[in-house]
């Protein structure tokens, strides 16, 4: 049974299914932030962006 998560980044509903790597988490605590595949995604390559070095101007 796939249960429903709110994306905290961004607003939408998702069935998250019991593959899902945060079921569980989700199971023990429905609070818990959910951040869907597609910002986690984005989160990641805006964090690896910012870790590059600035080109000097
Ligand atoms: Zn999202």
């Amino acid at each position: 049974m796939a249960m429903e998560a709110r994306c905290a980044l961004c607003g939408k509903k998702y069935q998250v299914s019991q593959e899902h790597p945060d079921y569980k988490k989700l199971e023990s605590n429905p609070q818990l932030t959910f951040i869907c595949d597609m910002c986690n995604n984005r989160v990641r390559f805006e964090s690896e962006d910012q870790q590059k070095p600035k080109k000097p101007m």
